[in-house]
């Protein structure tokens, strides 16, 4: 019995100090402390998938100078994890708040975050889809807040040095006829491609584009989309990240926001040849930063449990 007692104990308190443990790495990757100078993203664990939606996609980035950014905001069921972040980042104004493209998993949050924090300019393609109660709530939302569309050539500069290039969608948006029915390919093919440049650092978030929209966004671009990093488009599902994607951003290091692994075959591609890859099912969330010399720092929240790829 006494012996007994004892492996409870024990185990109860190797438990409790792995809690402890996952709780101060969380910390750490929501420490500001040393992102001066720096361009910092940390991509979100936003929880398991609700019925038939997954839980999405939320990137927080902070510019050298302090600049805050969230670029998609997961499904309304995953807020609790955006705003705990920001919360524990001390945030309470987003100078840009961006919309990779309308879906729930992307957009879902953004009415909470709207009415919690201050926000500077609300940044989207032209896309619209009025049937979509969400897309309603947030623009709904919205009103009063500047709000910019982008599309294929501009660039914007994200704080004072960190510059970006808007590579998708086209600047006309070419809609299918009934849509929004059965719309949801064209939907997430007219996802915004993002490249960040800071110093000799490199940065693509490209929501979730499939490999037709790749394909033509590398046909007009080309070179100009070699990046060191990138987020693996729709959560490294294999309607995404075809070779022709891959070779032409030719990331070193991969980064997939998913609750699940969508296709391993897939997530294997990134690990090929020394490239890293950071899967939030399996990291928890994510910090990457760069002194904007192509060096790249990485922290996550979790340790491997093993090693898949
Ligand atoms: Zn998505």
């Amino acid at each position: 019995m006494r012996k007994r007692i004892c492996t409870l104990l024990l185990l109860l308190t190797l438990c409790l100090a792995h809690a402890v443990a996952e709780e101060t790495r969380y910390a750490q990757v929501f420490d500001r402390s040393q992102d001066g100078g720096k361009l910092t993203i940390r991509f979100l664990w936003l929880g398991e998938q609700v019925a038939d939606d997954k839980p999405g996609d939320c990137m927080i980035l902070t510019s050298p100078e302090g600049k805050v950014m969230v670029l998609d905001a997961g499904h309304p069921a995953a807020t609790q994890y955006v705003t705990d972040a920001l919360d524990a980042l001390g945030i309470t104004k987003i100078d840009y708040l961006v919309a990779s493209h309308p879906h729930i998993d992307h957009v879902g949050g953004f009415p909470t975050l709207m009415d919690r924090y201050e926000i500077g300019t609300l940044y989207t393609s032209a896309l619209t889809y009025e049937t979509s109660s969400y897309y309603r709530a947030y623009v709904e939302a919205a009103e009063g807040i500047e709000h910019v569309l982008l599309h294929d050539g501009d660039t914007l500069m994200f704080g004072e040095e960190v510059r970006i290039d808007v590579f998708n969608p086209p600047e006309t948006i070419d809609y299918p006829k009934d849509y929004p029915n059965g719309a949801t390919q064209f939907i997430n093919n007219q996802s915004l491609a993002l490249k960040f440049t800071y110093g000799e650092s490199t940065v693509m978030l490209a929501g979730d584009l499939y490999s037709g929209a790749e394909r033509s966004i590398v046909e007009r671009w080309g070179d100009a989309l070699d990046c060191d990093i990138m987020k693996a488009n729709h959560h490294g599902s294999n309607t995404s990240s075809s070779s022709v994607w891959r070779n032409a951003v030719s990331p070193q290091i991969t980064f997939i926001t998913s609750d699940t692994i969508e296709d391993l075959s897939t997530a294997k591609k990134f690990t090929r040849d020394g490239q890293q890859m950071y899967h939030t099912l399996l990291d928890g969330c994510v910090r990457v930063s760069t002194p904007g010399d192509g060096t790249y720092d990485v922290l996550t929240e979790k340790d491997r449990p093993s090693t898949l790829f």
